[in-house]
């Protein structure tokens, strides 16, 4: 399949999933998560219409960064080093993975340093499994409050990723407790500005999340693929 109908064929499962939800397509954004694939294949994909892009490391990122800066806007969706944000900020337009204060300290003293406010997502680890990264649940209201005066970073939304299962269902859980956290967290005031987003969904689960109120989903395999890079 080309890499322009992998992209209609996903819009149109995300317009079913809407119209099963009652929700508009036009709220769900598609970062098309390049980590899997050349350079010239996520030039390719911008090509083929595919504006926003999500990486997961900085060094593997680095070239197609510079092939399509300009061109895209880039998601940093992998989990982030502190050591690393001199490398991202003011790279990548979004950062989904904030989720400790040491992270949101270099973050915020970076984008001062550039004059720009980084739009962040406070990623959650809301199946508890100790492979994931994220807060839980329960440090989320205070890690709100705490990042409040870092003025270089405006917090958008949560994040989480579901477990990997079989049956995609089995995510739903996952996917809805997030939505009740972000509706928990602006009825509660913590937060300047109420968070309006939640990146939620990857290939195997998007169209449920969608269902429970994604506005972006993360997708890779099925939108850009694989290809082996070492060959
Ligand atoms: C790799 C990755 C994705 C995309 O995974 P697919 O299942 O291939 O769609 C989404 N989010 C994050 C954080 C990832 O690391």
């Amino acid at each position: 399949m080309s890499l322009e109908q992998r992209l209609q064929d996903v819009e149109r499962r995300i317009a079913e999933a809407c119209a099963r939800s009652g929700r508009d397509p036009g709220d769900v954004n598609v970062v098309a998560v390049t980590k899997y694939v050349s350079a010239n294949t996520a030039r390719l994909a911008v090509e083929a219409g595919m504006r926003h892009i999500g990486e997961n490391r900085w060094p593997a990122a680095e070239e197609k960064w510079r092939l399509l800066e300009g061109q895209a806007v880039f998601h940093y969706i992998g989990s982030l080093q502190s050591k690393k944000v001199k490398d991202v900020v003011g790279k990548f337009d979004y950062i989904h993975s904030l989720d400790r204060m040491s992270l949101a300290e270099e973050i915020h003293k970076r984008a001062v340093i550039l004059g720009i406010r980084v739009p962040c997502f406070l990623q959650v680890n809301v199946s508890g499994e100790d492979s994931k990264h994220g807060l839980a649940p329960a440090e989320l209201a205070g890690f709100a409050a705490s990042i409040r005066g870092l003025h270089g970073i405006k917090p958008i939304g949560l994040m989480t990723m579901a477990p990997v299962a079989d049956d995609p269902e089995e995510t739903r859980p996952v996917f809805s407790r997030l939505s009740t956290l972000l509706r928990e967290l602006n009825a509660s005031g913590v937060l300047d500005e109420p968070l309006t987003e939640l990146s939620m969904g990857m290939s195997g689960d998007f169209e449920v999340a969608i269902e429970e109120g994604a506005t972006w989903v993360r997708l890779g395999s099925v939108l850009v693929g694989h290809e082996d890079m070492n060959g």
